[in-house]
């Protein structure tokens, strides 16, 4: 499994979508909207517009509140939930929040642009 950011990351890149939709359910999105601010059904409706549903996914994971609004907390956040989830990639557009709980837990974080995060969603379970 590989953890997918939404907001600069699977909403900005159609390449990224059509990855996960072609291995429906297999994949994690991970987004660091939290759900006070952004209510869940507006990423839903984020994600229709495109083209991804829910079920596209293993699972969506919203950041908590508390979390989201410690500012040390929130940058070990998604490493922490890939750690606890046995997941090695992170593929991600906001490095400056993401890099130390990657780093931490020795997940390796990919930007969206980056060849290697296509190729490792290609060959996910190889
Ligand atoms: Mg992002």
């Amino acid at each position: 499994m590989i953890a997918i950011d939404f907001d600069g990351t699977l909403s900005d890149c159609p390449y990224l979508v059509e990855l996960v939709k072609g291995n429906k359910g297999k994949h994690c999105l991970i987004t660091h909207r939290a759900e006070m601010k952004h209510p869940p059904y507006q990423l839903i409706y984020d994600m229709e517009a495109v083209g991804l549903d829910v079920d596209d996914f293993e699972a969506v994971i919203l950041c908590p509140v508390w979390i989201r609004n410690d500012t040390d907390k929130v940058k070990l956040w998604k490493g922490e939930v890939c750690h606890s989830m046995g997941i090695k990639t992170l593929i991600d557009d906001t490095f400056a929040v993401n890099q130390d709980g990657c780093d931490k837990y020795k997940i390796t974080l990919l930007h969206p642009i980056d060849d290697e995060a296509k190729i490792r969603l290609l060959e996910w379970d190889k």
